[in-house]
C-alpha cells in the first residue's frame, strides 16, 4: 500500500517544474542515460526569446514552457518532444522564426513546433458536440506526429492550471474548448491521466457554482470517506494476503467531474450517489488478476451486469482491467478494478499509436504491430538507450493522411478527402451553390477552381447567377457528391438543348409537307410510333431527333402515310435524286463512327470547314439546326461565337479512319527559295503515306518560298509525323499547320 487513500486522481501531479534542474532532474528518473544538452539549449534559446514577456500570473513567460516541458517528462516522453514544450511558442510569439528552430534544433523539432504553432494558430469558432468530433479530427490531422498532439495536450493542461490569471470570459470559453476537444482527445490517446485533470480544471472554470458546491459537500464527509477507504482496503489486503498475493491496493473517490456527470444523468443528489467510491488492486499477472477478483467476490456480493472483463476484451483506446462493482461494507455499493502494473502503465499514461487504429474504424497489422511496440517501449524503452529510436518511430504515425479539414464561413469544420477543390465543398454544403460556383476566398483569398483545399483552410464560395457546370469539372473534384451533380447536371442540360432543338427539326419537316406537328403528333399510330421505337413519351422523340439519332423524315413518313404517298408518287428522276442523297448519308453516317456524342457513336456529325478537326485534336461540338452536330476544334474562333448553349460534348471514338475517311488539312511550309525542296518535301508526305490534294508555291523578294499544302491525313500523329520529318530538311524555316 503506498498511496494516500484520499487524493482525488491526478496522476500527473510529481511535483512543479520551477527551474531548468527540475525538468533535468525529471527527465534522468526514467531516462538516466540521456544526453541532455538538447534539452539545455532549448531552455537557453526559449529563455531568450520569451525574454522580456511576462505571464499574466506575473512570472516571466518561460516558466509555462518550463512547465510544459515539465508535463512531457511526467508522462516519460522522449527528448524531441520534451525540447517542443521549451519551444513550442517561440515561434508563435517571439521573434524567433522557424527556420531559427530548424537550424539550431534540426528538422525533426523544427517540424514538431511547427504543427503545435499551426494549431495554436486555428480559431474555433464554434463548438458542439457534431463540430468537436471534426475538430478534434483536424488537429489530429494537422499534428500527423502524435508527439504534436502531445505537446499540445500538455500545453493545454498547463493553461488550465493556471487559468486563475485569465478574465473571466476567458475562463469558461478555453474551459468549454477544452471540455469538448482535449479532453475526448486525452481520452482517446488513452491517458487517463490528463484526462482526468482536464476535465476537473474544466468543471471549475466552466460550472464554478457547481464545483464548488460539490467540493464542500465531497469536504464534508471526508473523514467518513477516509476510514470507509481505509477499512475496505484492509479487508481487501488481508484476504490477499492470505492469498499470498504480491499486489499493492488503492482506493479514492472518483473524480468531480465524472461525480457530477453521474449526478446529472441519473437527476440525483450527491448524498444519494452511492458508487463514488473506486478501489483499484495492481498484481503482476493476468492470472493473479482473475484470482484477485474470485477473492473480491468471495469477500462481497457482487451486483450482477456491473462485471466487465476489459483484460479479455480491450477497451478501443487499449484500456485493459477487470472492473466489478460489489456491495461493500455497510450495503455501500463500491467499484474495484483490478489489473496488472503494465495496464496501468498503459491506463495513465496512454498510447497514442493505436488512435490511429480507432479513428480508421479497421484493424490493420501495421498498426497493431505499432501498438505492441508501444506498449513495450512505454514499459521498457527507457530502461536501454537503443530502444529510444524504436520508441520514436512507433510514436511518428501518420494519422488521417488522406482527409483534410476546412472551416466553413460560420467556423464549422467539414471534413473532405486529400486533392478535394472549392467545388468539392460548394457541393457538399448546397447542389445551387456548387452549380453556381465560380471561385472561392481561401483564408481570404481568391482562389480558383482548381485549388486543392488545405487543412485549416477557411472557405467562402464566391457564386455567379450566369455560372453553369460543364463537363470539365468532372476533373476539379474527387467527392462522389459533386461528380454525380455535375454529372447530372450536364445531362439534364444536353438533353434539354437536344429536346429544343429536335421539336424544332420536327415541326420544320412537317411543315415542308404544309402539316402542323401538333396534329400530326398524337394518336393511337403515333402511340405505337413511339412503343416501336421504345420512346417513353413526345419528349423523348424531340431528344432523339436532337442528337440527330432519329432523322424528322422517318417521322413524317411513318406518322402521316399521306405524305409517304406522295413520296412514293414522285418521277423516277426523284426517286434516282434519293439514291444519290441516300448514298451521301451512308459516306457520312461512315465517318461519323469516328466520333462520339455524349458516349453515343450512331450520331449525324459533319466537321467545321473553317477549322477542319482531324482525329487527335481537341473538339467541340455545336448542335446545329437541321444538320445535327458541327464538329469544330476546340480552339476555333467560330466555335467561340457559337451559341454556347448549343455545345454538346463530343469526343474521338479512337477509330482508325479508313480508306476514304482521311480528313484535308492544310499544311504551309517556309523555305530558302532554292531548288529541289519541293522533291523533298512530296518525298516525305509519300513517305507518311499522306496524299497532297493541292500545292501552292510563291516566292517572296528576300528569297523565301511559301508552300501551301492541302493534304489528307488520318490523324494528328500521322500530321505531326510528317511536319516533324519536313523540319529536318535542310532549308526548311518552318512548317505550319494553317487552321483558319
Ligand atoms: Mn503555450
Amino acid at each position: 500500500m503506498s498511496e494516500n487513500s484520499l487524493q482525488v486522481e491526478t496522476g500527473l501531479s510529481q511535483g512543479t517544474t520551477k527551474t531548468l534542474e527540475d525538468l533535468l532532474n525529471k527527465i534522468r528518473a526514467y531516462f538516466p542515460q540521456a544526453d541532455l544538452k538538447i534539452i539545455e539549449k532549448a531552455y537557453l534559446f526559449s529563455e531568450r526569446a520569451h525574454e522580456g514577456q511576462i505571464r499574466r500570473s506575473g512570472e516571466p513567460y518561460i516558466s509555462h514552457p518550463l512547465s510544459v516541458a515539465g508535463i512531457l517528462a511526467d508522462l516519460h516522453l522522449d527528448l524531441d518532444s520534451i525540447a517542443t514544450g521549451l519551444l513550442h511558442d517561440t515561434v508563435e510569439d517571439t521573434h524567433a522564426t522557424l527556420e531559427d528552430v530548424r537550424r539550431e534544433f534540426g528538422e525533426p523539432i523544427a517540424q514538431l513546433v511547427d504543427g503545435v504553432t499551426k494549431i495554436s494558430q486555428m480559431k474555433f469558432k464554434n463548438s458542439n458536440e457534431k463540430q468537436g468530433e471534426n475538430v478534434r479530427k483536424m488537429i489530429v490531422a494537422m499534428g500527423r506526429d502524435v508527439r504534436v498532439l502531445l505537446v499540445k495536450l500538455c500545453d493545454r493542461l498547463h493553461n488550465m492550471r493556471t487559468m486563475n490569471f485569465m478574465p473571466f470570459e476567458k475562463q469558461e470559453r478555453i474551459a468549454l474548448e477544452t471540455l469538448e476537444i482535449y479532453c475526448p482527445l486525452a481520452g482517446r490517446m488513452g491517458i487517463s491521466s490528463l484526462k482526468i485533470e482536464l476535465e476537473d480544471l474544466c468543471f471549475r472554470y466552466f460550472r464554478p457554482d457547481m464545483y464548488y458546491q460539490l467540493v464542500q459537500k465531497v469536504r464534508k464527509t471526508e473523514g467518513e470517506r477516509s476510514r470507509y477507504i481505509d477499512d475496505v482496503k484492509l479487508q481487501i489486503s488481508h484476504e490477499l494476503q492470505k492469498a499470498n498475493f504480491k499486489f499493492d491496493v488503492f482506493g479514492r473517490s472518483k473524480h468531480l467531474w465524472s461525480i457530477y456527470k453521474k449526478m446529472q444523468s441519473r437527476s440525483i443528489d450527491y448524498e444519494q450517489l452511492y458508487d463514488v467510491l473506486a478501489f483499484r488492486v495492481i498484481v503482476d499477472s493476468v492470472a493473479e488478476c482473475y484470482g484477485v477478483l474470485g477473492l473480491v467476490h468471495s469477500l462481497w456480493k457482487p451486483i450482477p451486469g456491473r462485471f466487465k472483463d476489459f483484460i479479455a476484451m480491450p477497451k478501443a483506446n487499449n484500456y485493459q482491467s477487470l472492473h466489478t462493482t460489489v456491495i461493500g461494507p455497510g450495503g455501500e455499493r463500491i467499484e474495484i478494478q483490478i489489473r496488472t502494473r503494465e495496464m496501468h502503465l498503459v491506463a495513465e499514461r496512454g498510447i497514442a499509436a493505436h488512435w490511429k487504429y480507432k479513428e480508421r474504424g479497421k484493424v490493420d497489422d501495421d498498426s497493431e504491430f505499432q501498438q505492441a511496440n508501444w506498449l513495450r517501449d512505454l514499459v521498457s524503452s527507457h530502461q536501454q538507450v537503443k530502444s529510444a529510436d524504436e520508441f520514436l518511430d512507433s510514436v511518428k504515425t501518420d494519422l488521417f493522411e488522406s482527409e483534410i479539414y476546412v472551416f466553413t464561413p460560420k467556423g464549422d469544420v467539414r471534413e473532405f478527402p486529400e486533392g478535394a477543390s472549392p467545388l468539392d465543398f460548394a457541393y457538399a454544403v448546397h447542389t445551387q451553390l456548387g452549380n453556381q460556383c465560380v471561385g472561392a476566398r481561401v483564408n481570404g483569398k481568391m482562389v480558383p477552381l482548381r485549388y486543392q483545399l488545405q487543412n485549416g483552410d477557411s472557405i467562402e464560395i464566391v457564386t455567379s447567377k450566369t455560372q453553369v457546370p460543364t463537363k470539365d469539372w468532372l476533373k476539379l473534384v474527387v467527392t462522389n457528391k459533386a461528380k454525380q451533380k455535375i454529372r447530372q447536371y450536364v445531362k439534364e442540360e444536353q438533353r434539354r438543348r437536344s429536346l429544343t432543338l429536335g421539336k424544332d427539326l420536327v415541326e420544320k419537316e412537317f411543315r415542308k409537307f404544309g402539316m402542323a406537328a401538333a396534329k400530326q403528333l398524337k394518336g393511337p399510330e403515333f402511340e405505337l410510333f413511339l412503343k416501336e421505337n421504345g420512346l417513353r413519351d413526345i419528349d423523348e422523340l424531340y431528344v432523339k431527333v436532337g442528337y440527330g439519332r432519329l432523322e424528322p423524315r422517318h417521322l413524317v413518313n411513318k406518322v402521316s402515310p399521306r405524305s409517304a404517298e406522295k413520296e412514293a408518287a414522285k418521277t423516277e428522276e426523284a426517286t434516282f435524286m434519293e439514291k444519290v442523297v441516300k448514298a451521301a448519308a451512308q459516306k457520312t453516317r461512315k465517318s461519323n463512327s469516328l466520333i462520339s456524342v455524349d458516349g453515343m457513336d450512331d450520331v449525324l456529325v459533319h466537321f467545321a470547314k473553317c477549322c477542319n478537326p482531324i482525329p487527335g485534336d481537341s473538339i467541340s461540338g455545336f448542335i446545329s439546326r437541321g444538320r445535327g452536330i458541327t464538329v469544330h476544334r476546340a480552339d476555333c474562333p467560330k466555335a467561340f461565337e457559337m451559341d454556347q448553349l448549343r455545345k454538346v460534348d463530343v469526343a474521338w471514338t479512337g477509330a482508325q479512319a479508313k480508306e476514304g475517311q482521311e480528313r484535308m488539312v492544310r499544311v504551309r511550309v517556309v523555305s530558302h527559295d532554292v531548288p529541289g525542296l519541293l522533291k523533298s518535301m512530296s518525298e516525305v508526305f509519300s513517305v507518311q503515306g499522306i496524299n497532297i490534294e493541292s500545292a501552292q508555291i510563291r516566292t517572296t523578294k528576300d528569297k523565301k518560298a511559301i508552300c501551301n499544302f492541302e493534304v489528307s491525313v488520318k490523324d494528328t500523329t500521322q500530321l505531326n509525323n510528317a511536319i516533324y520529318e519536313l523540319q529536318k530538311i535542310k532549308g526548311i524555316l518552318g512548317v505550319t499547320r494553317v487552321l483558319h
